[in-house]
């Protein structure tokens, strides 16, 4: 609890002292008056004054208006007849309880997504002449080497220059098994270094780090509201001013009937405090709260995960999935291609591999990653000139004043070089020199362990179709399609292609509702990531543009990660359907019991805190949705 809430603690306990020392006291008139007055200031002065502000500043009615009116119309009627002073005092102190228990319960969530902001880094080391310098990281330059002490929290994305250790990623991935990192590897910012010295080579700048971006996400997240949201705020504008236009008839239309039509003496006092019971009542606070509320948790719930959710609406749209489409390298495949063979090569295969190496040089392609790696040999830029990449074909670069292309058939056919079919099943890299034929390169990519189980659970969940979308070729693409047990793939697709295909299964749809959902690392499929109705990108692997153009991003490129949040959102979107549901519900029979005069003012402040208390406590329940349990 902070000092503010603290403070209205102790003002309600002291208030409530009072009230109840009062009710033994034999105060009279004036005096009674004047000693209730005091319980009821101490607790409500807040209130009153927010509600006066409103007013003269035309905000118009809000619940502290409502609240303010009826007590101080209790408070009224207390003197011109009950001299029940309690009502108006009660009211008020409900009231504040309820507040604060939802001031209370807004923090604990804010808290929890805090806490994953404790990924921010401080402070960089840097090594300088042998001694270690505490920099600030968004001084260090890409290229620089750090050191990252066991303990510390590794401030900038790189690579290990040396060294081994053990991270803990679990704030940014939600895994909790540590990972192991060796010379070589990549590494993330926010991830914590556990128990060795580790020197890093810096990748990127401190802006453009994975801690950075994440945080950035999660600060944006609550300016983009749901349909739920928008619902409530507005329904708020208009439901509080007709309550308040409906209390004002209940106090007056009955009476004048009574009086003017039946010709008895009118019940003046009475519609009167039935009047302010409806007021009492129909705060829409529980709403107003809770809905927020309930996002904010999910939202929570899931970047605890590793899944980022840019937003509640995306929540909303998320719960809504019935059909997936899915990229096929770096998303239901590891990415990391080995080379099996090469065929068909007069210039020798380690030259081959040479050329190949050379052209791909500066592509971020998995395929170029790989082949790069296998030639294993120093790779000089400089020997590369004129480097043109054709996306979903290949690439072609000036080596040894030749043209050299490496790619796919599409390549080949592009630049009118007969090439060698080749009868393995794999990915087949042709390389041409001019309009010379060089041989192929074979080379093969594993499914991720888990791509076949998290497709499974989504059809299990309600998932009608799954898709496989690839630019790779037909015999590769039916081998994965038939082992991940997708519904339907489309292979040698451009990324102009995938667009389409997108847009045929947008038009499948049979009701706008429902939404398509595309999963990819984008490279090569960043428009497709934005023209679905949800985009979800792989955060580890995929690309920068792969990251901004999606809606939802996984941390740590798990497919599993995809039925989990579809899982989370589902679970918040029925708890905000719960929360109105039962909030309006109650409210209702509430309102009809005031109006009838069955119900009192203390029944109706204990309706409307209760409420709340419940519909918030049902928000809560949103932040703990944890790891998939199977079954
Ligand atoms: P996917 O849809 O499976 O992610 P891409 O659209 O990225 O595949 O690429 C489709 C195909 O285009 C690859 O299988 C490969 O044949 C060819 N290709 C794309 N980029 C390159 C590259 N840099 N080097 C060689 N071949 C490439
Ligand atoms: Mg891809």
């Amino acid at each position: 609890m902070n000092k503010k809430q603290k403070k209205t603690l102790a003002r309600i306990i002291l208030s409530a002292v009072i009230m109840i020392v009062l009710n033994f006291l034999p105060l009279t008139d004036v005096l009674r008056f004047t000693a209730y007055l005091v319980p009821y200031l101490i607790v409500g002065y807040d209130v009153l004054i927010k509600a006066w502000k409103g007013i003269i500043k035309g905000h118009g009615m809000d619940e502290c208006f409502l609240m303010a009116v009826a007590t101080i119309g209790a408070i009224v009627l207390a003197v011109i007849s009950s001299g029940d002073y309690t009502e108006a005092v009660a009211v008020m102190l409900f009231y504040q309880v309820g507040e604060l228990f939802q001031a209370y319960a807004v923090n604990r969530s804010r808290k929890s997504i805090s806490d994953l902001m404790d990924i921010r880094p401080d402070y960089a080391n840097i090594e300088i002449d042998g001694r270690i310098e505490r920099v600030d990281p968004y001084e260090v330059e890409v290229g620089s080497t750090i050191v990252i002490l066991p303990g510390e929290k590794v401030p900038l994305d790189g690579i290990v220059a040396e060294g081994d250790s053990t991270l803990n990623t679990s704030a940014l991935t939600g895994e909790s098994v540590p990972r192991e990192v060796f010379a070589g590897d990549d590494i993330i910012s926010g991830s914590i270094n556990l128990n060795k010295v580790l020197k890093v080579t810096t990748t990127k700048e401190f802006d453009e780090s994975t801690a950075s971006k994440i945080i950035e996400l999660v600060e944006d997240s609550g300016s983009r509201k749901s349909n739920y949201e928008a619902f409530i705020s507005k329904f708020a504008r208009i439901y509080t001013p007709s309550v308040v236009y409906g209390a004002i008839a209940l106090a007056l239309l009955p009476p004048l009937f009574q009086t003017f039509v039946m010709g008895i003496n009118g019940q003046w006092t009475s519609f009167l405090y039935r009047a302010l019971t409806f007021l009492v009542i129909s705060c829409p606070c529980a709403l107003v709260v809770s809905i927020p509320l309930s996002f904010f948790a999910g939202i929570g719930s899931a970047s605890r995960n590793g899944i980022l959710v840019k937003g509640s609406n995306f929540m909303e749209i998320l719960s809504n999935t019935r059909y997936i489409a899915f990229d096929k390298t770096g998303t239901l495949t590891k990415g990391v291609f080995e080379v099996d063979a090469i065929h068909h090569s007069p210039i020798g295969e380690k030259e081959l591999l040479r050329y190949a190496a050379l052209v791909e040089s500066s592509s971020s392609h998995p395929i170029a990653e790989s082949l790069r790696r296998s030639y294993g040999g120093n790779i000089d830029r400089s020997e590369v000139s004129e480097i043109e990449e054709l996306s979903g074909k290949g690439i072609i670069g000036s080596v040894d004043g030749k043209r050299i292309a490496v790619g796919n058939t599409k390549l080949m056919d592009f630049i009118g070089v007969k090439y060698l079919p080749c009868h393995h099943v794999g990915t087949i890299i042709h390389v041409a020199a001019d309009r010379d034929y060089l041989g192929h390169i074979v080379i093969s990519d594993q499914p991720k362990e888990n791509s076949a189980k998290a497709i499974n659970l989504l059809h299990k969940i309600g998932i009608r179709k799954t898709v496989m979308l690839t630019g790779d070729a037909e015999n590769i693409a039916a081998k994965i399609a038939s082992e991940m047990k997708v519904d339907s793939y489309v292979s040698e697709l451009l990324p102009v292609d995938k667009v389409k295909e997108v847009e045929k299964l947008l038009a499948e749809k049979s009701s706008p509702s429902e939404v398509l959902a595309f999963v990819g690392d984008g490279i090569n499929d960043a428009p497709v990531l934005a023209r679905s109705d949800i985009g979800i990108a792989m955060g580890a692997m995929g690309t920068d543009a792969a990251i901004e153009a999606a809606d939802v991003v996984l941390m740590d490129d798990d497919p599993l990660k995809i039925p989990l949040a579809i899982r989370i959102s589902k679970k918040c979107l029925r708890i905000v359907r719960e929360n109105i549901v039962f909030s309006l519900a109650v409210k209702g029979a509430c309102l009809l019991l005031g109006a009838i005069g069955i119900a009192n003012m203390w029944l109706a402040v204990f309706a409307d805190v209760g409420v709340m208390v419940i519909a918030v406590l049902n928000s809560v329940r949103a932040l703990r949705i944890r790891q998939y349990q199977e079954g």
